[in-house]
């Protein structure tokens, strides 16, 4: 096997290039719980056993229970040996269906709602259907309306009253059939713009074309973008301007409804492009950033004023990693839609989840937006384990997050120039460094702020057998999200990996951080 060839040749060269000039070029043959197996260079058959790294990142938050859990790897191990069929469309997937149920009963159980689900193999997955269903649900809203105004007026027409003018309201002197007529043309209007997707400053949804067009930077070069749906972010996360921050986009109308004694009366109303906003509770590669409660309910807010649907992407923080199974838990707002992955499977299967609660969902959805490995049993099985797990972990998450948060924070204080603040909930933490200004123009070059958080995970790499990256938009922050399975001992490592980082930058000792 030439793997490395491969990997620098054949799949991701720019990567490639980069992990070896930070040293960063390791592979791994094995992991279990928090741990990898380094695969030594002269060691190629590992024939020897290799040395173990504790693993912070695990698939940028999928890892929840650990590389290879035992639970998930017999669930897995029996699925196969029963000859469990994945491939199988176009018949009941039953445990499919018993996963469905169980994330409606899970998610409900905060919400008082329920869910219809759907499923699909990445988190990116989730955000793309979870985009479509909302412009399905906007812009069935809108023929719905077309049509009540439609026949609102057809019946003044077989009446003989639609020159009649509204008796009170904003149209009040106005033939009501016109009024009317105005309403439909301004939904008709409004029906054939495109539909418009809200999401926050820094946010992170994936990287696919809708997904993409929700995501914000993610140090991508421009014309690695490709136009997704239109999009509109907001900046500023003041309540108060989250929810007033669309109002140009609200189209007044004026309805008419016809009273028992035959008057006519107009109201005002408003429609909006609005199809949904998207928002991660806690923003994972903004750097680890809690989106504040009250932004959380302006949200609410700003979804209600514009008719359209309340996204929370829960995929890197929700399944139980922040001590609650959704990190929005706490807030106490309700969303429309949920979505879920990377730990879903314990990290181990490809499976996300787009929740959409029972009443808003579009009943043919189901029948048209399917993938090939969608609700493939396999899947489905581990990750009904999987919720096991996350209850079972609940209360040891917070424990051990707290003990985790606690300790890393005595690190931040005692280096406060090399530390900015350790961030987060339960197992989702985030340390960000200060970007160091050292007097040589060759150092300045090399601490830049999209290398610090690598310069700083090679040497805990090295030195430390301590595994962590930056974040993908916020690089001078590294993720700190370890399993449910983290022991003292290994955050008497962590902590020792981040003191050393941390000294050596708030000395000044550059040439010491950068030689492993
Ligand atoms: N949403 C959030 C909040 C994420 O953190 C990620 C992945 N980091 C995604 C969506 C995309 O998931 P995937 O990489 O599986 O497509």
């Amino acid at each position: 096997m030439s793997a490395p060839n491969g990997f620098a040749r054949h799949t991701r060269p720019e990567l490639a290039r980069l992990f070896r000039a930070l040293n960063l070029d390791v592979t791994y043959r094995a992991g279990e719980g928090d741990y990898l197996t380094l695969e030594h260079p002269t060691d190629p058959d590992g024939t020897t056993s290799g040395e173990r790294v504790l693993d912070l990142v695990g698939g940028a938050g999928a890892s929840l229970f650990g590389h290879n859990h035992p639970t998930l790897v017999d669930v897995a191990r029996r699925s196969l040996d029963e000859r469990l069929p994945f491939n199988a469309q176009g018949s009941v997937r039953p445990w499919a269906g018993e996963l469905a149920e169980r994330l409606s009963a899970m998610v409900g159980a905060s919400t008082g709602a329920s869910y219809v689900v759907t499923f699909g193999s990445t988190g990116a997955d989730a955000v793309e259907g979870a985009v479509k269903h909302a412009s399905v649900e906007h812009s069935r809203g809108l023929g719905a309306l077309r049509e009540e105004f439609e026949q609102t007026l057809r019946k003044l027409r077989r009446d003989g009253v639609d020159d009649v003018p509204c008796a009170d309201g904003p149209a009040r002197g106005r033939p009501c059939g016109d009024v009317v007529a105005e309403a439909i043309a301004c939904v008709t209007e409004l029906a054939k713009a495109e539909p418009i997707f809200v999401s926050l400053k820094d946010s992170f949804h994936g990287k696919t074309s809708a997904a993409g067009a929700l995501t914000h930077g993610a140090n991508v070069p421009k014309d690695l973008h490709v136009h997704g749906p239109k999009r509109i972010r907001l900046h500023d996360w003041t309540p108060r301007s989250v929810v007033s921050a669309l109002d140009p986009l609200r189209v007044r109308l004026d309805t008419v409804t016809v009273d028992a004694a035959g008057v006519p009366r107009s109201t005002a109303r408003h429609i909006s492009p609005v199809a949904a906003c998207f928002v991660e509770p806690i923003q994972g590669e903004a750097g680890v950033r809690e989106v504040p409660t009250a932004t959380l309910a302006a949200l609410r807010e700003l979804a209600d004023r514009h008719d359209a649907a309340l996204v929370f992407d829960e995929i890197q923080c929700g399944m139980g990693r922040t001590g609650t199974f959704l990190a929005s838990e706490p807030s106490g707002v309700v969303a429309d839609y949920y979505l879920l992955s990377k730990s879903l499977g314990g990290g181990m299967v490809k499976i996300s989840a787009l929740l959409v609660a029972e009443n808003r969902y579009i009943a043919e959805f189901g029948r048209h937006h399917t993938s090939t490995f969608a609700d493939d049993d396999l899947s489905a099985r581990v990750a009904l384990a999987g919720l096991d797990l996350a209850v079972r972990y609940q209360d040891r998450i917070t424990a051990v997050g707290t003990e985790l948060r606690e300790r890393l924070t005595e690190v931040a204080q005692r280096w406060p120039e090399a530390i900015v603040e350790v961030r987060g909930r339960g197992l989702l933490l985030g340390v960000e460094f200060t970007l160091p200004k050292p007097g040589s123009a060759l150092l300045k070059q090399v601490f830049d702020a999209e290398t610090l958080g690598f310069l700083i995970a090679g040497r805990m790499l090295h030195r430390h057998r301590v595994r962590v990256i930056p974040t993908l938009s916020a690089t001078k922050t590294l993720r700190v999200q370890p399993s449910a399975l983290l022991e003292s001992a290994d955050i008497d490592q962590i902590v020792a990996a981040f003191d050393d980082a941390a000294s050596l930058l708030a000395k000044g000792d550059y040439a010491t951080l950068l030689d492993h």
